[in-house]
């Protein structure tokens, strides 16, 4: 593992690093100039302010997983501090978060200290997120923390230029507004967002559970406990906002060293706050356990489930598929008859199918509509009934070199995850979506 706390270390390494078939600290420029066309070292980067502890790992090991570079870095930013708060007293464990990045597995741990930033005081360009994120949750008593987030996080994808960043759902909020930034400003990067770790009595994993006394931590517990309450209300069909803050309220009222700050339901992505629960909510609550202040929360999802399966070609996946989603009463989604519906309108267009730019932009500029009978799935793209044409042998030639492009597997990807999260429109009459449509449901 190498650690960098300069700029200068953490470029110069990432520079020759990236590009994997050249041995470290060995690439001229020529030679890496030739290597333009090879494929990149995929790099995942996992931000935190260290004192690392269960939460972390599960991000750094799914990084691990994932990349072929690791990036962590350790930076208590003080953007996202104000006056008062710990930012002095934020728990620093360097040595042992260097074993512990070391034991993992991890590439790079880049520790800079502000000043190696260029955070001096002084006032700086900063990324701000859109006002109505800022007027839910955490952000009515931490109104700079957000913007600080932002910015940080902005530095370190410019500095890094990682192809993922794994965030945890614990920081719902930061989570939801990190997504925004990268959707807004077009970052080329994919969030990976990874589930809350907690310990046995359900205490969310917090660096800051390390102010708590034995006392408190007892205390800390009815946090998770009060969310679950909500969460079992939700189980039994409540899909109202008023019974499902309510309840948590109710139980924290039972323990009173425990100061509520907020317990609000948001959408969990547009943070838009809720009256009702049509598909997912995000019930997040904040309280204060002496001076130490703690933030939990949960995802309450009526949505059904989306089962993967996949196998050789000819094994057989549709048709178990098929047989799957009809005995769950689930949506059969044929992602490959997504793709061979590309690659045909590919075909037909005469563009060269190396014109990786062209593809891509005819592929945006397109609509496919998937939709479900009780035979198989009529396939349409841009209007046109291909169910039969995408089955000729020239598609299935050619469906494994246009799946393999980048572009076309995150668009049809963006597509299909919208198509999950419009699955009972879908069912019902088909739905036709321009595939570059980002907005979400
Ligand atoms: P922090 O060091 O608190 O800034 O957190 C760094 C990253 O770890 C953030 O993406 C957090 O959301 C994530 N994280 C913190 N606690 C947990 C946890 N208990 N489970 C999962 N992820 C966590």
């Amino acid at each position: 593992m190498r650690l960098f706390k300069t700029l200068a270390g953490l470029r110069c390494y990432l520079e020759t690093a990236r590009w994997r078939s050249l041995p470290v600290g060995l690439a001229s420029p020529e030679e890496k100039g030739k290597l333009r066309q090879s494929p990149k070292a995929v790099i995942g980067f996992v931000p935190t302010m260290g004192a690392l502890h269960p939460g972390h790992c599960s991000l750094i090991r799914r990084a691990r997983q994932e990349n072929e570079l690791v990036v962590v870095s350790i930076f208590v930013n003080p953007l996202q501090f104000a006056p008062g708060e710990d930012l002095h007293s934020y728990p620093q464990t360097l040595e042992a978060d260097q074993e512990v990045c070391r034991q993992l597995g991890v590439d790079v741990l880049f520790t800079p200290d502000a000043a190696a930033l260029g955070i001096n005081g002084e006032p700086l360009t900063q990324v701000m997120p859109p006002a109505p994120v800022l007027q839910v949750l955490c952000a009515n008593s931490r109104p700079h923390h957000f913007p600080g987030v932002t910015t940080i996080v902005f530095k370190f994808l410019n500095l890094i230029q990682p192809d993922r960043l794994y965030l945890g759902q614990k920081d719902a909020q930061q989570l939801a507004i990190l997504q925004r930034m990268v959707q807004d400003l077009n970052l080329p990067v994919e969030i990976v967002p990874c589930p809350t770790v907690r310990e046995v009595s359900g205490l969310a994993y917090s660096s800051r559970n390390q102010y708590l006394t034995p006392e408190q931590r007892l205390e800390a517990v009815h946090l998770s406990q009060a969310l679950q309450q909500a969460e079992q209300l939700f189980r039994r069909g409540e899909r109202w906002a008023n019974p499902l803050v309510t309840t948590v309220r109710e139980h924290l009222l039972q323990h009173p060293a425990l100061a509520l700050e907020y317990v609000e339901l948001v959408h969990p992505v547009t943070l838009t706050p809720l009256e009702e629960i049509v598909e997912t909510g995000l019930l997040a609550i904040a309280a204060k356990l002496g001076q130490t202040r703690l933030i939990d929360n949960v995802i309450l999802r009526s949505r059904s489930p989306i089962i993967a399966i996949d196998g050789p070609a000819g094994a057989g996946k549709s048709t178990v598929t098929r047989l799957v989603a009809e005995k769950l009463g689930l949506i059969y989604l044929d992602t490959g008859a997504m793709y061979r519906a590309v690659t045909w309108l590919v075909l037909q267009s005469g563009i060269s199918l190396a014109d990786e730019p062209a593809i891509a932009e005819l592929v945006s500029q397109s609509s496919i509509e998937l939709i479900s009978t009780h035979a198989a799935p009529v396939v349409k793209i841009n209007g046109v009934d291909v169910t039969q044409a995408i089955r000729s042998p020239l598609v299935t030639s050619q469906v494994s070199a246009i799946a393999a492009q980048k572009a076309v597997r995150q668009q049809l990807v963006q597509y299909q995850r919208h198509l999950g999260a419009n699955g009972g429109l879908w069912r019902r009459v088909g739905i036709s979506l321009p595939m570059f449509s980002r907005k979400q449901s």
